[in-house]
């Protein structure tokens, strides 16, 4: 029996969408379903930067020393800081990720010459400023530390055949329009060993990080998504206009790759999967193909897909994490979780990457429409199983309670499933249905580029629907499924 409820809780957390959700099938053993200094300031005196403000994004820099078979790594980076907001900050709110873990982040440094002090407080770092950053202004901050990862399954952690790093190091969160910013408590749900959802909000960034290892491991494979370069003593990793920078390394993977009309598609699985990388790279460039007509052009040049050592999905800034069991389980047909969550993460490539949201406080924004996302991929290449999509991904599990749920009002993964993602798909269905695709899609296409690069809200959403689609009440449909 143990062994049973072991392998039916084994099935509903590998079938997920992103973070932890899951396609528990109802049979388990029929697989059916089922990613110092401070530069000078100018002075109210001198004249504007001549860059343009399109590039005034912050600049994150990393230096990384990663030792591999101890999961450590030592740590400098630099945060040339954008203060984008209409406010002059007297102080700025760093929010380090890995203190959600003890004892994972070690650090030695917190420097910058417009720092006065900082208090530490969780995962959150509060920095008083020695003067006001105004509005366009920068600060540079610079920091030292060691990462001591945790043995865990997940997206920040290792496992004998993988090492994770996601959501790995001290950022700034987005400055809300009222001047608060935009950073959330982490929510742990015991039944799937793991938070609840995304409690993180990026805002739009540049990176550069350089990674040396103390030791050199053949057949090490590092996947990212950012354009890698060889350098002397190691490699210079390159994500420009990205919410995060995320790797996932393992002396385990082997990678296929293809060059589809200009866009690098590389997959990095596991080396008994071998034969499933051409599967995965296949439905990929479908998804990316039919996204990008859809939601309008992807941004960046490549994109990896990468067989996780751990039970869910997970989308990252130009690259998705699979469960290895997601792969394991393909059967060369398109009734196959496969094929519906790779399309679901790279759906996040434009809901999430492209266009951010609050994924604590509105997850559906990104997660509702990733899971509906799945169902336009069904409906233009295999139209014949979308009452089968429906069934298996939609009516088979609990769909109901407020599509606007917060991960706190969900509580807990399942509730959450339930009522961002799978009730979200209907609702955004039913907005399909009631403009009709001839409105419905071009609208979602403005919504994307409207918002491109921000932080979109559910007004945002619904002034794209409302504009393309006058005639139809767009506020009653949403309160069909939002409560207030
Ligand atoms: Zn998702």
């Amino acid at each position: 029996m143990k062994r049973f409820i072991l392998s039916v809780l084994l099935l509903s957390l590998l079938l997920s969408a992103c973070n932890k959700a899951a396609e528990p099938t109802a049979g388990v053993a029929t697989e059916t379903l089922p990613t110092e200094t401070t530069p000078p300031s100018p002075t109210p005196t001198d004249t504007p930067e001549p860059t343009p403000a399109a590039e005034a994004f912050t600049q994150y820099q990393f230096e990384m020393t990663l030792d591999y078979s101890r999961h450590s790594a030592e740590v400098i980076q630099i945060i040339d800081y954008v203060n984008k907001s209409d406010f002059n900050l007297a102080s700025l709110l760093l929010v380090v990720p890995p203190r959600a873990f003890p004892n994972a982040y070690q650090q030695s440094e917190l420097s910058g010459e417009a720092v006065a002090s900082f208090i530490e407080d969780g995962i959150r770092t509060t920095i008083q400023l020695s003067q006001p950053l105004q509005p366009g202004q920068r600060a540079t901050l610079r920091l030292a530390y060691k990462l001591v990862f945790p043995q865990r399954e997940s997206t920040f952690g290792w496992t004998q055949r993988q090492l994770n790093l996601h959501n790995w190091y001290p950022f700034f969160p987005p400055l809300s329009g009222e001047n608060t910013w935009i950073s959330h408590d982490p929510l742990f749900d015991p039944a799937i060993n793991d938070f609840v959802g995304e409690y993180i909000t990026n805002e739009i960034a540049d990176f550069q990080l350089t990674l040396r290892l103390v030791e050199n491991i053949p057949g090490l494979l590092v996947a990212s998504g950012a354009n890698a370069d060889p350098i002397a003593d190691g490699v210079l990793y390159t994500l420009n206009k990205a919410r995060s920078l995320a790797f996932s390394i393992s002396g385990q993977f082997y990678r296929e790759q293809i060059d589809h009309n200009g866009l690098l598609i590389q997959a990095y699985v596991f080396e008994y999967q071998k034969e499933k990388a051409v599967a995965m790279l296949q439905i990929a460039s479908q998804a990316m193909d039919l996204f990008g007509e859809i939601f309008g052009p992807y941004h960046q040049n490549q994109i990896s897909l990468v067989s996780a050592d751990f039970l869910h999905n997970m989308e990252m800034d130009g690259m998705v994490m699979l469960s290895s069991k997601v792969l394991d389980f393909y059967n060369n047909t398109p009734e196959n979780n496969l094929t519906i969550l790779v399309p679901h993460e790279l759906a996040h490539q434009w809901f999430y990457s492209q266009v951010g949201n609050d994924q604590a406080m509105e997850p559906w924004l990104d997660e509702a429409l990733a899971t509906y996302a799945e169902y336009l991929f069904y409906e233009h290449y295999h139209p014949e199983l979308t009452v089968w999509w429906w069934d298996n991904r939609v009516h088979a599990h609990p769909h109901a309670g407020a599509v606007n749920n917060s991960i706190y009002d969900a509580g807990n993964y399942a509730e959450y499933r339930s009522s961002v993602y799978l009730h979200g798909a209907i609702f955004v269905h039913d907005l399909n249905v009631s403009m009709g695709d001839q409105l419905f899609l071009p609208a979602l296409k403005s919504y994307v580029a409207q918002n491109y690069l921000k932080i979109a809200t559910k007004a945002d959403f619904m002034a794209a629907l409302q504009a393309a689609s006058p005639d139809v009440d767009i506020q009653a449909i949403f309160g069909r499924y939002f409560s207030d």
